[in-house]
């Protein structure tokens, strides 16, 4: 078979030190894992963030820079010479910022640091969704229908396109993430001003003109896939995550694993991820993202990161995936006996935004008190405790609310109640649009697709 292979630019150096180049919950949820495996955690902050967090008995976060992402967790320059001041021997990105940033990935490692993540030509060929689809084509993958070409200039040709898809398609941006830079068309009277129009929005947004075109799904589910890689060719898939419960392409609810997939599909699938994996010499943690539509799997971007949504995977497959991301930048090898595809018990994340639940616009500043829930299946990945201020600077994420019960009703009583306990005074909140996702007897049922949630929040409008 063929597809790209990276050469190793890695070493997979032990270390005993991680600069977290991140805010937030992720930040303590890294420090944990680091504290866990021995490893001496080093935090940063920005001006704004410096003040809020709190200080662990091992040292605050040095500060980096102000408060705008551009001149803090964005500033390769002011994290390069943090890690150089603080000695540390290794760089860990989070999730957003320069996590997915190839030319950070590799500035780390001509510091001389390990890049806690993988081989900066992975994250180069998976932030061009082009060159993904190609990739993920050459290795088996299923793939939307469409041809992992580059749209041509001339019109009669895009039309010709278009045509051999069949109408609906989707003109997306090579370049393009967060959900921007697409377009639906419905046919073929509105093609040419879909693409020119796309077309300047991804040179303005993304600094890369071209575009694609796949056939867009009417109906699908939102399901992705864990993988799981160290340096001396293993990879095993973890697990399985539904995150169909969207607003605006921004998952609001994921659950592990996702319900109803036949579990031969989603082995086959699974392993295909991996021996993609295999191929293109990937390293630590990723997901591969699909659409899901009766019954078939469509690739349609690679994540080389590790995802928001992670800690419901851990909950069902029985691994922590920071401490395996750790250890493979280390070099260990893994051990597949730890590791399964089968999937114990059913977990759900519910992203606790700072929000107005009804109009959407964030809702910054002082928490007066914050009451989380507690008890048996319960975990809270968060970093505000009361007086804690949400700056208006970063995204609205405040806490992850996460569930693990036996089954998918237990998981899902379970959240109800734990979101009865949950308390944020002083702001608002997006849990009553929680309250009433779990309450919706649709989502009950599982299953429900990626426009469901907007159509219900149409309906009541
Ligand atoms: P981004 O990198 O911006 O997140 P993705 O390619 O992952 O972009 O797509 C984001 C979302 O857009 C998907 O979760 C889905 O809701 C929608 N989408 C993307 N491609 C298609 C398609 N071919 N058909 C239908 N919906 C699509």
């Amino acid at each position: 078979m063929t597809g790209p292979s990276f050469p190793a630019e890695q070493t997979g150096r032990r270390f005993g030190s991680v600069l977290i180049a991140n805010r937030g919950e992720i930040a303590l949820r890294v420090r944990r894992a680091c504290l866990e495996l021995g490893l001496r955690p080093i935090l940063i902050a920005s001006e704004a963030d410096g003040a809020e967090q709190p200080a662990p008995a091992d040292g605050g976060p040095l500060c980096i820079g102000p408060s705008a992402p551009g001149r803090s967790y964005l500033n390769q320059a002011a994290i390069l010479l943090a890690a150089r001041v603080t000695g540390a021997e290794a760089v860990h990105p989070g999730y957003g910022f320069l996590s997915e940033n190839a030319d950070f990935a590799e500035a780390v490692e001509k510091a001389g640091l390990v890049f806690v993540g993988p081989p900066a030509g992975a994250i180069r060929i998976m932030g061009d969704k082009i060159a993904a689809k190609r990739a993920m084509m050459a290795a088996g993958v299923p793939c939307v229908p469409g041809p992992g070409e580059p749209l041509p200039d001339d019109m009669d040709a895009v039309r010709a396109i278009a045509e051999g898809i069949g109408y609906p398609v989707i003109v997306k941006a090579a370049g393009g993430g967060g959900g921007r830079g697409m377009r639906v068309v419905r046919g073929g009277g509105e093609i040419a001003d879909a693409v020119a129009i796309t077309r300047e929005e991804a040179r303005r947004a993304f600094g890369k003109p071209e575009l694609y075109m796949e056939k867009f799904l009417e109906r699908p589910r939102h399901v992705e896939f864990q993988v799981l890689c160290d340096m001396h060719g293993n990879a095993v898939w973890v697990g399985h995550r539904d995150c169909s419960v969207q607003r605006r392409h921004q998952k609001v609810v994921e659950e592990a694993p996702a319900p109803g997939i036949a579990p031969a599909l989603a082995e086959a699938i699974g392993e295909r991820c991996a021996e993609a994996c295999r191929q293109i010499g990937y390293r630590g943690v990723g997901t591969f993202e699909f659409l899901y539509e009766n019954g078939e799997f469509f690739f349609i971007e690679m994540n080389t990161r590790l995802q928001v949504e992670h800690p419901v995977t851990e909950m069902t497959a029985g691994v922590d995936l920071v401490h395996e991301q750790l250890r493979a930048a280390q070099g260990e090898p893994l051990d597949a006996a730890r590791f399964g595809g089968v999937a114990a018990g059913h977990a759900f994340e519910c992203r606790i935004n700072a929000e107005d639940p009804v109009s959407f616009a964030a809702s910054p500043g002082r928490i007066a008190r914050a009451r989380f829930p507690a008890g048996p299946g319960i975990r809270v990945d968060t970093h505000v405790a009361d007086g804690y201020r949400v700056s208006p600077y970063y995204d609205s994420l405040i806490a992850k609310l996460i569930v693990h019960a036996p089954t998918r009703d237990e998981a899902i009583r379970r959240m109800r109640v734990a979101l009865s306990e949950t308390r944020i005074e002083g702001i608002s909140t997006n849990i009553p649009l929680h309250e009433r996702i779990f309450a919706d007897p649709d989502f009950g049922a599982g299953s429900v697709d990626i426009h469901h949630l907007e159509k219900r929040l149409k309906e009541v409008d």
